[in-house]
């Protein structure tokens, strides 16, 4: 299961919730109990979920568009 970093806006605590993506956008409210979380950008990498990794290989405009390449 993901985890989701959050920080309370009423008290600056942050924390971790482990909870389904579908999940990942309802209120949580922090260990003190305040409901006016936000959620932030997740830092989950290894716990493979199905994370939404960017594909490298991507048509990008960069040094490939230019032939420089091949
Ligand atoms: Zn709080």
């Amino acid at each position: 299961m993901p985890r989701y970093e959050y920080r309370c806006r009423e008290c600056g605590e942050l924390f971790e919730l482990a909870r389904p993506m579908a999940e990942s956008s309802a209120p949580a409210s922090c260990p003190a109990g305040h409901s006016d979380t936000v959620k932030l950008l997740s830092t989950v990498a290894m716990t493979g979920g199905a994370g939404r990794a960017p594909a490298p290989s991507a048509a990008g405009g960069g040094c490939c568009g230019g032939g420089c390449c091949g």
